[in-house]
């Protein structure tokens, strides 16, 4: 896993205390969701088709906090809509920190310039942009004509502030091994971002583009033909080894979808960041109240297509703590 040793340490540290309280059920990181207002409109988003009155609702600081702080994750991931777009959003995050969370704050950067400096680099802080492409796919990606330029020129600026900056890549049917490979060699050595994600889309129900979904054949193929030749050891991917084994068809995991839940204005999703089947007001009545097994590919027709880092992530992590080869391998980036 190329995350940094320290979070690597902690997380670790972490999953044996869950081991020790013999927990069964814990979360690594909550997708926090305070906003779901955008201010694009990406024909993948599942999000922003919320209607008008709860697109304009903000969550308030104090419950963004409170429902972290109940869940206990280490990590936060902050997403929406666009995060920049909450007017407290830089309190939510320093909240946060104060409390010792990781935090991933999601953007797609463009409107990064003018609210950086409400921010102050943290070694628990990363931005995490948003890029889809190099410049023609993301443009399309994101239905903005200059969204890419848009989202380096902010990566650079923040970069060069002293933040940690990592990016989000989502791959769609219309990619090609090609695209893969052009975007992740120019995020890792020329823009030299601290680490990259990456994640074939789900097929989200109520994004508009309903063509390009990547089933898991596709999936397996594309990413086995774009880590060829060495360049998935060469890339800075924030994935353990094993995630990315699963990614391109080398081994086939379980969904784990308690271990990444989400917390939106709507309250905990279940059972996952991207089904939708109700919401539950308490973390505790999420984990108790989830019929878990009921979901994962086979399970689920809705999962039969997902390969997604919110479901499988956590298995895979888990599995890598839980093995001494894994673990060394995940510390030297195999
Ligand atoms: S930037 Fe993110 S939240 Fe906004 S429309 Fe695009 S995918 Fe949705
Ligand atoms: S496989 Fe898991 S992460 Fe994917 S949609 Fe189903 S429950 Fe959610």
């Amino acid at each position: 896993m190329a995350m940094p040793f320290r979070q690597n340490v902690r997380l670790g540290r972490y999953l044996l205390k869950q081991k020790l309280l013999r927990r069964e059920k814990f979360p690594l990181l909550v997708e926090l969701e305070p906003l779901f207002a955008c201010n694009l409109k990406c024909a993948g988003c599942g999000k922003i088709e919320q209607p008008a009155a709860l697109l304009k609702k903000r969550m308030p600081v104090e419950q963004a906090v409170a429902a972290i702080e109940e869940s206990g994750a280490p990590m936060v991931s902050i997403a929406g809509g666009e995060p920049l777009m909450h007017k407290e959003i830089d309190e939510i995050v320093r909240q946060l920190l104060a409390r010792n969370k990781i935090v991933f704050l999601c953007t797609n950067a463009l409107l990064m310039p003018k609210h950086l400096h409400k921010f102050k680099p943290h070694r628990n802080f990363s931005w995490m942009v948003h890029v889809d492409g190099l410049k023609d796919r993301h443009d399309l990606s994101v239905n903005k004509e200059g969204g890419f330029e848009g989202a380096i020129d902010a990566i650079k600026m923040a970069k060069a502030a002293g933040f940690r900056v990592m990016t989000n890549t989502t791959f769609f049917s219309n990619d090609s091994p090609q695209n893969v490979i052009g975007v992740l060699d120019y995020l890792n050595d020329v823009v030299e971002v601290d680490n990259m994600q990456i994640s074939p889309a789900y097929a989200y129900q109520k994004a508009p583009d309903q063509e390009h979904w990547l089933g898991v054949t596709e999936t397996r193929e594309l990413f086995a033909k774009a880590f060829a030749n060495g360049r998935r050891r060469k890339w800075r991917l924030n994935h353990s080894p094993i995630f990315l084994d699963f990614l391109e068809g080398k081994r086939d995991l379980a969904c784990t979808a308690w271990g990444i839940p989400s917390y939106s204005l709507l309250g905990w999703q279940r059972p996952c960041y991207l089904l939708d089947d109700g919401y539950a007001a308490t973390y505790k009545e999420l984990i108790e109240e989830t019929d878990w097994d009921a979901f994962g590919r086979g399970k689920d027709p809705r999962c039969a297509n997902c390969m997604a880092h919110c479901g499988y992530e956590p298995t895979a992590v888990i599995a890598t703590l839980g093995s001494l080869k894994e673990s060394v391998r995940a510390a030297v980036g195999r």
